[in-house]
């Protein structure tokens, strides 16, 4: 491994597909369901790869490579030496919902005060954090890491190779259920990242006012806290559409606008501010991060079209998240409402169940139309008659082509597979 090392000191870049050479860089022959990256190892060689890392024995000692038993261990243990030898602080989160949300409003805050190093997009696997660690430049003062779970072990697994010094976790809620078996299972896998802090001299930040979090906490020391009596104090937040609130920190408040839609987004921002306290900047700079953030990638965007105003928030969606969604579109002022929801997948046994208490809610609380799309809403019986099943996406934009939506308030949720962000070209 020091020989590799060696040679991930000189060339710094590492990638994993074959397709996107950077001259230079070494490449991982990683598998996936349908590929081999051992296949492509000569075609990286040839695109200008310096090295190409491989396990497949028929490749060992050819020009260019470097054998190793398995290549996903190998880019793990390097980035866990790179991490180990550079010494460099981390900030981990992880958590049901918000992690990229709050990861991005951490490093908006962060930067204006020092080099930060963050999670590119959604890479919070067992293949994106080390990829995120060796993708860091030299100068990097502090690494905020993503990391995403769908299985107990994983983020125990992950920290251990990441060793943060600081963690966060968002929130605990109904997400992947089916990998965690249970409710009682993901507040175990989530409580990992506490426990490997606890037991390694690390912090963490914590929402006090998230009873959850605060029964898994354990022996965990906490650096700050936040809430309506923490550290940091949240007040008088309103979110229509867009939020803003006022925070205190030693009896000085600051008032912030935001350009994210969703009373939920407020537990988001105000672990940035915690953070970027707990880190030395200052609250004009924070302030200033968390105003000029644009939410991007179909999380809590407020769009408007030509024809309507859209609460775009269709990147993903479980229970939790659907929950806070439907609070905050019920809650928004706006005449002829209309929602458009996408199934939510991974729930296992819960998923009817869950998609009941959905519709069950929105049947009492809602009069406007909705559409719902996907199998996960066929066996709920009937729906009001304002109501529209769609069994596929492809469906739904059929229908929306040839009516499309006028002067409409527009929820658009669903799971990352139903793609619900494809209607927006009729909305
Ligand atoms: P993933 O598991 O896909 O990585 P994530 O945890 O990174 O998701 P985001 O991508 O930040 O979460 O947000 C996804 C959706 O979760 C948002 O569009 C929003 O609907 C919802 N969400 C964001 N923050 C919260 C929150 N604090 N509480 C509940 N739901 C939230
Ligand atoms: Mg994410």
């Amino acid at each position: 491994m020091d020989q590799l090392y060696q040679y991930y000191l000189r060339y710094r870049r590492v990638i994993t597909d074959s397709r996107k050479v950077e001259p230079g860089a070494i490449y991982f022959a990683l598998k996936g369901a349908n590929f081999d990256g051992n296949d492509f190892v000569s075609a990286a060689l040839t695109a200008g790869c310096s090295l190409a890392v491989t396990d497949r024995p028929e490749l060992n000692g050819t020009d260019g490579t470097y054998f190793v038993p398995d290549v996903l261990e190998a880019l793990q243990k390097l980035a866990s030496m790179h991490r180990e030898r550079t010494g460099i602080k981390i900030v981990a989160i992880t958590g049901s919902n918000g992690k990229t949300t709050t990861k991005e409003l951490i490093a908006a805050v962060l930067s204006t005060g020092m080099k930060v190093w963050y999670t590119q997009g959604n890479l919070n696997n067992h293949i994106g954090v080390p990829l995120t660690i060796l993708a860091m430049p030299e100068d990097t003062d502090l690494l905020v890491l993503e990391m995403g779970a769908n299985h107990p072990g994983e983020i125990k697994f992950l920290s251990e190779l990441a060793r943060p010094d600081y963690g966060l976790i968002t929130n605990i809620g109904k997400a992947h259920l089916e990998g965690f078996g249970s409710f009682e299972g993901v507040k175990k896998a989530k409580a990992e990242l506490y426990d490997f802090l606890a037991a390694n001299g690390g912090k963490a930040f914590l929402n006090r006012d998230n009873k959850v979090l605060g029964s898994v906490i354990g022996s965990c020391p906490v650096a700050l806290g936040y809430g309506k009596d923490a550290d940091v104090i949240a007040a008088d937040a309103v979110a229509d559409p867009f939020l803003s609130f006022t925070w205190q920190r030693d009896e000085v408040s600051y008032k912030v606008r935001t350009k994210l839609t969703g009373i939920y987004n407020l537990e988001n921002a105000l672990a940035a501010i915690t953070i970027g306290l707990f880190f030395g900047i200052s609250p004009e700079n924070i302030n200033r991060a968390l105003e000029a953030y644009m939410p991007a990638n179909h999380r809590s965007q407020m769009v408007e079209t030509n024809r309507n105003r859209v609460v775009l928030d269709a990147y993903n969606a479980n229970p939790s998240s659907m929950k806070v969604a439907l609070d905050n579109f019920l809650a928004m002022k706006g005449e002829g409402k209309l929602i458009i929801l996408g199934g939510m997948k991974e729930l296992g046994a819960e998923s009817r169940s869950e998609h009941q208490v959905l519709v069950d809610r929105l049947r009492n609380e809602f009069s406007g139309e909705c559409y719902l799309v996907g199998s996960e809403f066929e066996a709920l019986g009937p729906i009001p008659h304002q109501w529209i099943h769609f069994s596929s996406t492809e469906s739904l934009l059929g229908h929306l082509k040839k009516n499309a939506p006028e002067n409409k308030l527009i929820l658009l949720k669903g799971s990352r597979s139903n793609c619900l962000e494809l209607a927006m070209q009729y909305l």
